[in-house]
């Protein structure tokens, strides 16, 4: 992808831990690398689609000297993820903040911290069978929707499901929603599960009923095989109730185990 990179900005600022910091303040120096499609851009010719890097530096400048935090790391991330709000057409950030002169009795040129923050394509699969099950669902997405780490969300068409894995148990109502996130993969499955809490969900019988159940089928392209996060999720090619809502928003997406896309696990399944 384009990049656009800032190097050096100076800054003056009151960020630290020490009273000295806070109330005298002290330079700050911060480079960035800046990712963007450009392309995009350059054929739609629209401002909004395009990175004004002038004004990035007008908007990091301002934001650091308003805001004041005790660490290097909490400004570092706050500026990276302000940035991603402020500018839609900001994908991905790298972002270096210096303290050329920090409090430390030695010599050095400088301590900084270095963070990378972007916009992640993912799909959660969205499944109810107790309850008002729409009801379920439809506040489960539209939590998401008021989460400012959440944009571009889209929701298929809800399913009505016979139940998998063998419990006798009521219908279920599946979908899948797709959206981009801040969150890294730990981050977003604490997130979802937080939903499922909000849904009174209770964990009783593996594959049983339950109010609300939010499962991440993908994350980007990336493959993540632990045992408590399973990237992409293990057992989507064997699920029509996944594989047929996630047709509908992302046919042509390449599962990046099996390399095949959606269109074509569905199509496998369905022999
Ligand atoms: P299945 O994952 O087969 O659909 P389930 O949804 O009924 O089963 P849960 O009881 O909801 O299973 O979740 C059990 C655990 O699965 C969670 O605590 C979580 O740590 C883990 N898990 C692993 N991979 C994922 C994933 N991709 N999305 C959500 N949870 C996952
Ligand atoms: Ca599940
Ligand atoms: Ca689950």
């Amino acid at each position: 992808m384009d990049q656009i990179r800032i190097k050096d900005l100076r800054i003056f600022a009151h960020h630290g831990v020490y009273e000295q910091e806070k109330e005298q303040g002290q330079n700050f120096c911060v480079s960035a690398v800046i990712y963007t499609d450009m392309e995009k851009a350059g054929k739609s010719d629209d401002i909004t689609d395009a990175v004004d890097y002038g004004a990035v530096c007008l908007f990091i400048d301002n934001y650091m000297r308003e805001n004041r935090f005790d660490l290097l790391e909490a400004v570092t991330r706050h500026v990276a993820e302000e940035l991603l709000f402020e500018f839609p057409a900001i994908h991905k950030v790298e972002l270096e903040v210096e303290k050329p002169d920090a409090p430390i009795p030695l010599r050095f040129n400088s301590v900084s911290v270095k963070i990378e923050r972007g916009w992640h394509r993912v799909f959660i699969a969205l499944g109810s069978n107790m309850g008002d099950r729409l009801k379920y669902l439809e506040r489960a997405a539209a939590n998401l929707q008021a989460d400012a780490r959440f944009r571009n969300i889209n929701v298929s068409d809800y399913m009505e499901t016979a139940p998998y894995g063998g419990v006798e148990q009521d219908d279920f109502l599946n979908g899948v929603l797709e959206a981009e996130t801040l969150y890294s993969p730990w981050e977003l499955l604490g997130r979802l599960q937080e939903e499922e809490q909000l849904a009174e969900r209770k964990r009783e019988v593996h594959w049983g009923p339950r109010t609300l159940d939010l499962d991440i089928l993908f994350y980007d392209d990336l493959i993540l095989a632990e045992k408590k996060l399973s990237i992409p999720h293990p057992d989507m090619k064997n699920r029509q109730f996944v594989l047929k809502p996630l047709a509908e928003l992302a046919p042509s997406f390449v599962h990046p185990v099996y390399r095949k896309t959606v269109a074509e696990l569905l199509a496998a399944l369905t022999e």
